[in-house]
């Protein structure tokens, strides 16, 4: 799938401007910044295409910096697997850093800021300094200990970094405006004690630094030019910008630039949520492949091409909405198409014989092995060897004893094409004693090899089969939507309210061609008729639907 050279955005022509005025004498950094709190998900391919993409687009690097500014919650079993989910997504990081690396610096910087009368020790508790910061278009008021002077402030400071104090017993706030019209400026807090231990840190700090106080430095630090986030920190912009500007930078201060995010219909894209998915046994883990993660989503056979292709064309905006999962799918499909081999697969067999069917001198069915072309949209794939014989294998849905109205599959008394070998015709039904169909007689035109009969007459359909001695047993996974509603939760509030309970159907009795054996972990391929299939990391001979033939993207286009 072609990429777009450079997309134009408000980001692009952001840099295109700071290019041609100079500003970072032509550079392009750019940063991913994710809490290593859990795995990425599809939202976050979104910012990983965005952030990493425009600095390649430019010519530029992109680091990935692990905001692991709370100690809490933070582990480093998520941060390893950031890494392999940007790789995966085609992304290098220039480099990888963690906010922690600038603890020091940041406490040295805040040390300044105290110096120039900028930050102040508060020892008010949180609930006081909530109640205290006013609301919307109502002025906060000013701590009593706002005043306090710049050598009782830094001997404050310096003793809530050495252990002196209880968790919550002070903080440290920029002073800037308690009547500021921006809620964001009524003199932050920038840092918290915390006498907790943290995974990179061990227990050398017990004060830590917000988001607001560590973000833009650690962006200044790093030599971010353009700073990409989510629109939510759109009120934080002038915050960013006003912590910047009092530390004397000496070179021109990174810019914080906002999108919208990636919501999908019928999707959650929260960690939060997608942790309980996961603990509550919703799912069997995070890279189940019903789970919008980037595992569960390449485990499901999504390419990663098709992610980038999906990310970077449904643009770069500042309007928040819900794109629709069909749209993402039909990217999905276009890649596959043009890259999955295709392969015969049974999902639900039935079994059908041709009576006549030549044997051997010994005995034994003769086997006819055609050449079928791997993927007819692309030549160089190649081919490869289908047997077939007199017993096959069909779709149970591919014949019916009393066909409805308008179906031309395969019913008694009609002629059918199976694919690229024979027509045949039904002849007779055999039942088990329950009164279910178990095999379904044929009479073959031998004339008709390769699928040709040769009085040109015609057939209305050409079904799939797979020659039942040689089939292999396959499990086949097939999902629908994890949540039912397009928007989970808008309901209830709850987006658990809308679980789809049959999202996933299992199939252990299908029946696969043979060439199937050397199926790569993790491949995709085409069953014929029936869709994409991703062929399981882990356990041989189980696929996973990735996605159906159909394309809904091109029928709701046409409706709306
Ligand atoms: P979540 O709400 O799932 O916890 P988050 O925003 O807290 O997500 P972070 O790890 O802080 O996740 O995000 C890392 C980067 O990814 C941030 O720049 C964030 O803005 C971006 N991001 C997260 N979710 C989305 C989304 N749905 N669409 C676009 N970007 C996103
Ligand atoms: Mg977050």
């Amino acid at each position: 799938m072609s990429e777009p050279v450079v997309p134009s955005n408000f980001i692009t022509d952001a840099i295109r401007r700071d290019n041609e005025a100079g500003t970072y004498g032509g550079r392009v950094q750019t940063r991913f910044p994710p809490e290593p709190n859990g795995y990425l998900h599809i939202g976050h391919a979104k910012a990983v295409v965005v952030d990493f993409g425009t600095a390649q687009d430019f010519g530029g690097s992109c680091m990935l910096r692990l905001d692991d500014t709370n100690p809490e919650t933070e582990e480093e079993e998520y941060v390893d697997s950031i890494i392999e989910d940007i790789r995966w997504l085609g992304y290098e990081p220039a480099d990888v850093r963690h906010a922690s690396d600038y603890f020091d610096q940041l406490h040295d910087w805040a040390v300044l800021l105290i110096e120039k009368g900028l930050a102040y020790v508060d020892d008010q508790d949180g609930e006081t300094i909530s109640a205290t910061r006013g609301s919307f278009g109502v002025p906060g008021t000013n701590s009593p200990f706002r005043d306090r002077s710049v050598a009782e402030n830094l001997d404050l400071f310096a003793r809530m970094r050495s252990g002196e104090f209880p968790d919550g017993a002070r903080v440290l706030r920029a002073k800037i405006d308690m009547a500021h019209e921006n809620m964001q400026l009524r003199d932050p807090v920038m840092y918290r004690i915390r006498n907790a231990h943290h995974h990179r840190t061990g227990d050398r700090w017990c004060i830590y630094p917000t988001y607001d106080w560590a973000h833009g430095q650690s962006d200044a630090f790093e030599g971010v030019t353009h700073s990409i986030c989510t629109l939510e920190f759109e009120s934080h912009r002038p915050l960013y910008d006003w912590f910047l500007a009092q530390l004397d930078l000496e070179t021109a201060p990174p810019r914080q630039y906002e999108f919208a995010r990636l919501e999908l219909t019928h999707t959650v894209t929260s960690k939060r949520r997608l942790k309980k998915l996961v603990a509550d046994g919703v799912v069997d883990g995070w890279d189940d492949p019903r789970m919008p993660t980037i595992r569960g989503l390449r485990r499901r056979g999504y390419p990663a091409a098709a992610l980038r292709a999906f990310c970077r064309e449904v643009g770069t905006t500042r309007t928040n909405s819900r794109k629709a999962i069909e749209e993402l799918e039909s990217y999905v499909r276009r890649e596959l198409n043009a890259t999955a081999q295709r392969r015969m697969a049974v999902l639900r067999p039935l079994r059908v014989v041709l009576d006549g069917w030549p044997t051997n001198a010994d005995g034994t069915p003769v086997v006819e092995w055609f050449d079928v072309v791997n993927n007819p949209e692309d030549e160089a794939d190649g081919t490869r060897r289908v047997p077939f014989t007199g017993e096959l294998w069909i779709e149970q849905d591919d014949f019916r004893e009393v066909p409805p109205p308008k179906y031309f599959r395969l019913s008694p008394g009609r002629e059918v094409r199976l694919r690229g070998a024979y027509l045949v015709t039904a002849q007779e039904v055999v039942k088990d004693a329950a009164g279910d169909i178990v095999e379904v007689r044929c009479s073959y035109d031998p004339e008709s090899r390769g699928g040709t009969p040769t009085d040109g007459r015609k057939v209305k359909s050409t079904m799939h089969w797979v020659s039942a001695p040689h089939a292999l047993d396959a499990t086949v996974a097939l999902y629908d939507r994890l949540f039912t509603a397009e928007a989970p939760g808008e309901r209830t509030g709850e987006a658990l309210d809308d679980l789809n309970p049959n999202s996933r159907e299992l199939l252990t009795n299908a029946k696969v061609e043979p060439s199937l054996e050397h199926a790569r972990p993790g491949q995709v391929v085409q069953f014929e008729r029936l869709g994409y299939f991703a062929v399981d990391d882990e356990v041989p001979m189980t696929f996973h639907r990735t996605v159906g033939l159909k394309d809904e993207w091109a029928s709701i286009q046409k409706r709306s």
